[in-house]
């Protein structure tokens, strides 16, 4: 499995709903939201298959507006391979 990192918007007026959707989903202890600060978004990583997978962790209404991003991890080797360009 990979790693995905998540990123779901939502509106000022949809904030509710959304954070009520995640908590119905059983997800609420996996994320971290910006609401408080008004930056209003959801983020989680999350272990999954595919990215398609991956997105099934936020409530269907902000899917489409949702962002999974595979992450890697770097070793020190593979960053001394890096060539300067
Ligand atoms: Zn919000």
């Amino acid at each position: 499995m990979d790693r995905y990192l998540i990123e779901s918007l939502h509106t000022d007026k949809e904030c509710r709903q959304a954070v009520k959707a995640v908590y119905a989903m059983g997800y609420l202890n996996n994320f971290d939201w910006g609401c408080k600060v008004g930056v209003h978004k959801g983020w989680v990583i999350i272990e999954a298959d595919s990215e398609s997978e991956a997105v099934l962790v936020v409530p269907p209404f902000l899917r489409s507006r949702a962002m999974a991003v595979k992450l890697v991890k770097f070793e020190p080797e593979q960053v001394n391979a890096m060539h300067e360009t």
